[in-house]
């Protein structure tokens, strides 16, 4: 039977991992959950620019139309009194002597009087020109900044309303993942939990938070009770527990996994060389745990099924528990690695 002897290759560690799934595929839960934080991140993106863009061309517009109304009142004060003195004319058709026209003297003299009043007229026309002009762009800019405020509080309100959708999704998916959590034996505080649960989407803004100072929100417990990790390399964790507990017939024992600053210290202080130099350890990250139940033993069965078996999940023993300070106890979360899965 091709079937029996390919299983045959394959080492018992392995094996039980390969035949047994998965029940709650919480690899698959993450990464949904972090494609829908994703989507979610990147449309609040976009609603910021496109806001910034609204805010832009609003100013740009409104610029336009002051500049303008400025122009339209210059205009308006040279409009007046050229109007006044136009009209002035008009009465004393005239510039001079009435007599002098009579008689026909003076000819040059009216003529150029005549010229002045035409010139008058025609500049006065041309300003009226412009005027209505100007009048007539104002009223363009306003109908057109009108029209631009009616389409941005459309397209921000659909916007606003696509980032609801994605916002709903998101928090559904954590909620299921929660969920997932819960029926796997995770005792989930919502007290602290921005989505009511554990978000291991949360995690990639987590190198602002210094080692041993990660806020509460950030970390996600595991069915071992007190101990919690990292969101992301806590789910990974769960689901090595799930399978450990289908070879071994019992869960992983941990006697340590993320560190508080203060929590670091302490151990430091009461068992020096028991603890890395606070605030330099993989447990203030909450991505080592230090395991027991013979995994702490080198070479034992259960080590050997972690160090075979743990890369599946993210979880691998660095190079250095190997050798200085030799500790088979340790095993850390890769982040790049558990991204990859
Ligand atoms: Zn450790």
């Amino acid at each position: 039977m091709p079937g029996a002897a390919a299983a045959q290759r394959v080492p018992v560690e392995e094996q039980s991992v390969a035949v047994v799934a998965d029940p709650v595929n919480l690899t698959e839960l993450r990464r949904e959950a972090e494609k829908a934080a994703k989507d979610l991140e990147e449309a609040t993106k976009a609603l910021e620019q496109r806001r910034a863009q609204i805010r832009d061309s609003e100013k740009e517009l409104s610029a336009k139309l002051r500049q303008l109304q400025e122009a339209e009142r210059a205009f308006a004060r040279i409009r007046q009194p050229l109007s006044d003195l136009v009209g002035l004319l008009y009465q004393q058709p005239i510039g001079g002597d009435v007599t002098g026209f009579l008689s026909g003297e003076s000819d040059a003299d009216t003529l150029r009087a005549m010229t002045g009043v035409t010139q008058l007229v025609a500049e006065r026309q041309r300003i009226l020109d412009d005027t209505s002009r100007l009048q007539q762009e104002r009223e363009r800019l306003a109908a057109e900044a009108q029209e631009l405020r009616a389409a941005n509080l459309l397209s921000e309100a659909q916007m606003a309303a696509e980032i609801e959708t994605l916002r709903a999704r998101s928090q559904k998916i954590v909620k299921s993942l929660t969920q997932a959590l819960v029926k796997l034996g995770v005792k989930i505080d919502k007290k602290g939990q921005p989505a009511g649960g554990c978000d291991p989407t949360r995690t990639s803004s987590l190198t602002e938070f210094p080692n041993g100072l990660i806020p509460q929100a950030y970390l996600c417990p595991l069915q071992q009770k007190g101990n919690e990790l990292r969101g992301d390399a806590a789910l990974a964790f769960i689901s090595l527990n799930e399978a450990y507990k289908r070879r071994f017939g019992k869960p992983m024992c941990v006697t340590d996994s993320y560190r508080s600053l203060a929590e670091q210290q302490s151990v430091y202080y009461r068992r020096p060389g028991f603890a890395a130099v606070p605030g330099r350890s993989n447990h203030g990250l909450g991505l080592a745990v230090d395991l027991c139940g013979g995994v702490e033993r080198f070479r034992s069965p259960e080590f050997n099924w972690v160090e075979a078996n743990g890369k599946k999940y993210g979880w691998i023993h660095p190079k250095w528990a190997y050798v200085s300070p030799f500790e088979p106890w340790h095993w850390e979360y890769d982040p790049k690695l558990g991204s990859l899965l």
